[in-house]
């Protein structure tokens, strides 16, 4: 079988001795395995960053951005590659993967602009003479830690600005699907990057924990769930790292009575059961507003009964299965839990293979990691329901009366990533954003993820930090800020003066 290797300074590297499973989830056949890296390797890798870091500042930016432009080209021309290694693996449908390619790209494009992102400020004669100014320069090792949602987007937001400004990267990406981020240190040489610039480790906690303590790493950016972005944040930044740890989300969209229903219902089923509901920007609650639940349950119940749900490399699959058995049962146990919460389950996609309902007692294990999309109405705060992040095709509708009624509900939930407003009110719209309190607002877009020119990040328990990934952000993040005060000889007699230097 396949072993999924670590990347450390240039070479495949990593023995057998501790691995886990990657399944594909189509089949549910464990079809490679990955090494867990051991702490010696991860500290091979914290080494090859450190001893790769003098060189890679020290290279111009104009060689530096060489590498993001034929980084993009590889990327390009290799979507279908990259996006088979991610189906293979993840399960998503193929064109959902190469969509994650190129939002991967965006973050590499935005890098290729390094030299305007690090210009610094200057500021002329602020005293007789002297003058100010401000370099941004890296922050040395800094350690990448991913989720399995996005194998290939998640990592890019951060590798791609954290090497542009000049830093090593060690990556650790999730042990579920790792082969893409094999895959990308591999295309990053291809395109240039001088071998220790960019590592990849697999592994579990042990190869996070090993990184998070090491005294060389001096920045780790993480996006995973929140329970665990928590606690790296509290461990890292105890260490004396600058931590951004981006959690979880369960994402609102607020359709308001004036709202256009059947575009509406296309946006809510898209965004809810688009890559089976694994996306941290998923639409995983549907707050109906007055009068509007009836018509736009119906609307949404006629556009997903033809669905078709199955392999991702099968080009007329629209949704495929989930990441793990566990996780499809997890999902599943609220759907069957719902009646007992108090919810109603209007549409039940337990117990699903390639959109066929198995009978109870028959066994669905065997056949890949598949469930069917689930519609619940009658959820409300409280419900096991509504509170957890579910991650799965699940949709809950929370019926209110009012748009305060809306906002209030929102602003309540633990979590703020992203949100949307449906509504042909601009008024409504304008204070909609003014109100609710989320990172990611959408109106009338139902995932709200920022171009690769702004920064993306929630607010609440979906990030711990005060910093978002990628953009502008990132660039701060990546970066420390020196400012020189430079005076001049100008042949003035020199003076000795013990006061606190004032610019009066
Ligand atoms: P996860 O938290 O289980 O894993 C994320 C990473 O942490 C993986 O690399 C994993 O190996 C590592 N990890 C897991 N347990 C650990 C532990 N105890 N100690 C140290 N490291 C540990 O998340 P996941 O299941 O891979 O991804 C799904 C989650 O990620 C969802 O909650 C989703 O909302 C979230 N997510 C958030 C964003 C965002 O931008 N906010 C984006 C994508 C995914």
């Amino acid at each position: 079988m396949t072993l999924i290797p670590h990347f450390i300074n240039g070479a495949e590297a990593g023995t057998a001795e501790r691995t886990g499973p990657v399944y594909n989830p189509a089949t549910g056949e464990a079809h490679r395995q990955v090494a867990f890296a051991s702490v010696g390797e991860v500290e091979q890798a914290i080494d090859a960053a450190k001893a790769a870091g003098p060189a890679w500042r020290a290279t111009s930016l104009i060689k530096r951005a060489d590498v993001f432009f034929r980084l993009r080209q590889i990327l390009a021309d290799r979507t279908p590659e990259l996006a088979a290694i991610v189906t293979s693996e993840h399960g998503k449908v193929l064109s959902d993967a190469a969509g994650e390619v190129s939002r991967g790209i965006e973050n590499v494009e935005f890098a290729a602009g390094l030299v305007h992102l690090l210009k610094g400020e200057r500021a002329e004669q602020v005293s007789r003479g002297v003058d100010v100014h401000s370099v941004k320069q890296p922050v040395g090792v800094v350690a990448c830690i991913t989720p399995f949602n996005f194998p290939v987007m998640v990592p890019l937001w951060m590798i791609a600005s954290a090497i542009a400004c000049g830093n090593t990267v060690v990556l650790k990406p999730s042990e579920k699907d790792p082969s893409a981020a094999v895959w990308i240190a591999k295309a990053f040489q291809e395109a240039g990057l001088p071998d220790g610039v960019l590592n990849v480790v697999n592994g579990d906690k042990v190869a996070v924990d090993t990184l998070l303590d090491s005294p060389v790493v001096k920045a780790i950016s993480f996006v995973g769930s929140t329970p665990i972005a928590r606690s790296i944040y509290e461990r890292a930044s105890a260490n004396g790292k600058r931590v951004q740890a981006l959690g979880g989300a369960k994402n609102h969209m607020v359709v308001m009575p004036d709202a256009d229903i059947d575009g509406a219902a296309a946006a809510a089923v898209s965004a809810a059961y688009g890559s089976a509901g694994e996306r941290c920007m998923a639409v995983s609650v549907l707050v109906a507003v007055g009068d509007v639940a009836e018509p736009l349950i119906a609307a949404i119940t006629e556009k997903v009964a033809n669905l078709r749900i199955g392999d991702g490399t099968d080009a007329s699959s629209e949704m495929g299965p989930l990441i793990t058995r566990e996780h499809r049962d997890r999902v599943e146990s609220y759907v069957t839990g719902a009646e007992a919460e108090g919810a109603t389950v209007l549409i039940d996609g337990t117990r699903q293979i390639n959109g066929k309902r198995i009978a109870a007692g028959q066994p669905i294990e065997g056949d890949g990691f598949f469930t069917g999309i689930s519609l619940i109405d009658g959820v409300k705060p409280g419900m096991k329901l509504y509170e957890d992040e579910i991650f799965g095709p699940v949709l809950s509708v929370v019926r209110v009366d009012s748009y305060t009624e809306a906002v209030e509900l929102i602003n309540a939930h633990e979590f703020g990533n992203g949100v949307a407003v449906f509504t042909r009110d601009g008024g409504t719209a304008r204070q909609f954003e003014f109100d609710i309190e989320v990172g990611m607002v959408g109106v009338n877009v139902p995932i709200p993820v920022p171009v690769g020119a702004f920064s993306f990040g929630g607010w609440k328990a979906s990030l711990f930090g005060d910093s978002h990934i990628y953009g502008p952000e990132s660039v701060h993040f990546y970066t420390r800020s020196k400012v020189v005060t430079t005076r001049w000889p100008d042949h003035t007699p020199a003076q000795v003066d013990l006061g606190f230097p004032s610019n009066h």
